[in-house]
């Protein structure tokens, strides 16, 4: 224990080195470099605290929280447990009969200053798994050649251990805060129903209010082997379902006629298929794809830098959007067709034929717009638009200036042997949203170095992290809180 303090604190001292200016700090913290013995036993401190979230982490997959329902209470019990080992209590925050989240705190005064605290957030819950299509047990947590198997691992489990270890890290070395570090598992983030973080903020927003947070939402990019870059999310795009309904004469199927309401709705939805919305480039994307460019090979390369240009914008975002659904949908609007029903029999001509369009907007754009657009592509009386009422709201982007901002691009680009970190946009949804729009600079910062392959596991059969990686993303989030909230 004792020595697990001293050598956090070394950790910890060695960033502040870094940060008051001081020697060249990659030679300081880069293993591979002749490490003076401080540094040395504090990497040996990490790999007990790495070796200690790698057990926290096996055990919560066993934990099965598949939402719906979630069940996520018997993973906050599981975690009170593990902070009360260490001496650090926490509260149960319930959002709906037996369902809680669990907030912790570390202060870094007596009076709590609400807008300076960072919040670690992760949720609890994970997606449902079609367990004939893994290779293994989705709820065992199986080891294999250093990989670690199991719904969760990368969606969100494996950055809730990883932000459990570094708020315990904290107390360990009973580092000095200057700023109180809270931490927060939360239910109901796959669903975004009775049990959400918007639920929780309207029930309970003084028991976790930060004006910082980490979450899921940013990457640690691989490409064999070698990490590229580290994407810090500060932005997402808002999500919204979007019916397409189609109305015509039901009848008998021996009859055709020609208000069909399934060939109106077939002709409506492949028309919609065409659709690209008009580009828009924000300050998230557009430094995004900055930074980026120097990054790819020089054919792509030089169209991303073209993007913006008056005479080769136009050639420059096609290329770009073909080149990469991801880049397509952070320059525009998205409209993906996903769910088509009509019909009760098979000799029946249906009245009514409907198909689901999930919409990712920018933040910033309105359903309106693209619902006009759409209208005028489709051109069709016997078709008609219902927006869903489960949208999302738009939030602000977080900012590109902050300290927390800064903090993570420096540690991580640092500790990844000096990648560009850049700023990210999400196509998909997180709690942050919710976050930001109460005032909260939320990035999205997950520590781990995953090759394409894994990351697209994330929600897919087989998902899993490699122990190395999520040991290193635990020694890298450690840095990054020690370094935002430790006294310097
Ligand atoms: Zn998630």
């Amino acid at each position: 224990m004792v020595n697990r303090s001293q050598n956090l604190l070394v950790l910890v001292c060695s960033a502040m080195t870094f940060l008051a200016g001081g020697s060249p700090v990659a030679a300081q913290l880069t293993p591979a470099a002749p490490a003076p013995i401080p540094m040395a036993q504090a990497g040996g401190d990490n790999g007990a605290l790495a070796k200690d979230a790698t057990g926290w982490l096996a055990d919560l997959i066993k934990i099965n929280t598949t939402n719906p329902p979630g069940n996520e209470q018997a993973a906050a019990n599981y975690i009170a447990d593990v902070l009360r080992k260490e001496g650090i209590t926490s509260e149960f925050l319930e959002v709906a009969p037996g369902r809680s989240a669990l907030v912790a705190r570390l202060r870094g005064s007596a009076i709590a200053n609400p807008s300076r605290a960072l919040l670690l957030v992760a949720h609890m819950d994970v997606v449902g798994v079609e367990k004939s299509r893994w290779t293994v047990d989705p709820f065992a947590a199986v080891e294999k050649n250093g990989i670690l198997y199991g719904r969760g691992a990368i969606d969100d489990k494996g950055l809730l251990a990883a932000d459990l270890a570094a708020f315990i890290a904290l107390k360990r070395a009973n580092v000095h805060l200057n700023r109180d570090v809270i931490f927060l598992a939360t239910c109901d983030e796959e669903q975004g129903g009775e049990g959400s973080i918007k639920v929780l903020i309207a029930k309970y927003w003084d028991k976790f209010a930060a004006g910082f947070a980490l979450n899921e939402g940013g990457r640690v990019a691989l490409k064999k082997g070698k990490v590229q870059y580290v994407a810090v999310q500060a932005s997402e795009k808002v999500p919204a379902n979007v019916a397409v309904i189609a109305k015509g004469t039901s009848g008998h199927a021996s009859m055709p006629t020609k208000d069909n309401a399934v060939v109106h709705l077939a002709t409506a939805v492949a028309r919609i298929g065409t659709y690209s919305a008009p580009v828009h480039l924000n300050t998230v994307v557009r430094r995004y794809f900055e930074q980026i460019a120097p990054l790819e090979d020089e054919e792509i390369s030089k169209w991303i830098r073209s993007l913006d240009t008056t005479d080769r914008g136009e050639h420059a975002q096609k290329v770009v959007s073909d080149a990469n659904p991801m880049w397509n949908s952070m320059l525009r609007d998205s409209v993906t067709p996903t769910m088509l029903a009509a019909g009760v029999r098979a000799n029946v001509i249906p009245g009514e034929a409907r198909a689901n369009l999930n919409i990712r907007l920018l933040p910033g754009d309105t359903l309106d717009a693209l619902i006009g657009d759409l209208t005028k592509l489709v051109n069709d009386p016997q078709v008609r638009f219902e927006v869903q009422p489960d949208g999302g709201l738009a939030a602000p982007p977080s900012s590109l200036e902050s300290d927390l901002y800064n903090t993570i691009s420096r540690v991580a680009s640092r500790e990844f042997g000096n990648v560009p970190a850049v700023p990210f946009q999400s196509t998909g949804a997180t709690d942050s949203a919710q976050l930001r729009l109460h005032n909260v600079q939320a990035y999205g910062f997950k520590p781990f170095a995953l090759e394409d392959e894994d990351e697209r596991r994330m929600h897919g059969d087989d998902e899993r992290i490699p122990l190395a990686a999520f040991s290193k993303g635990v020694d890298v989030l450690t840095k990054v809180v020690a370094e935002f909230a430790a006294t310097r």
